[in-house]
């Protein structure tokens, strides 16, 4: 994790899931969490978020909201979500997402840097 941007979303992050019960995230998509979790609950401070996780490489935002405003932050973590499909979980660069008997999403370095080497 060489990004200080992404270092700094990182630890402010980590510090917020703290507070949201069996919360997690992976270290690359660290920056594209904290800003949607911001922008949520800046527009919509009511929200009670109940769990963020990722899953089969997608992101899991679970919330409680008034029914009207769940169209509106539904697009917003859809928008999340689509960013974290294309950003590497370890590094935060761009990436694609993998099937290596676990489905991730990597760019090309760290999936070289992952797979057992066959050379
Ligand atoms: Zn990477």
């Amino acid at each position: 994790m060489q990004n200080p941007e992404l270092k700094t979303a990182y630890f402010e992050l980590k510090g917020i899931l703290k507070t949201i019960p069996g919360s997690c995230c992976p270290k690359g998509w660290s920056k594209v969490v904290l800003e949607g979790h911001k922008k949520i609950t800046s527009l919509y401070p009511e929200i009670g978020v109940a769990q963020i996780k990722e899953k089969f490489a997608g992101l899991r935002y679970y919330y409680t909201a008034p029914v009207e405003q769940r169209p509106y932050i539904d697009e917003i973590i859809y928008e999340m979500d689509d960013k974290c499909s294309v950003t590497c979980m370890t590094c935060g660069e761009p990436g694609t997402e993998r099937q290596d008997g676990w489905i991730s999403v990597l760019c090309d370095k760290c999936f070289e840097e992952k797979r057992p080497s066959s050379t």
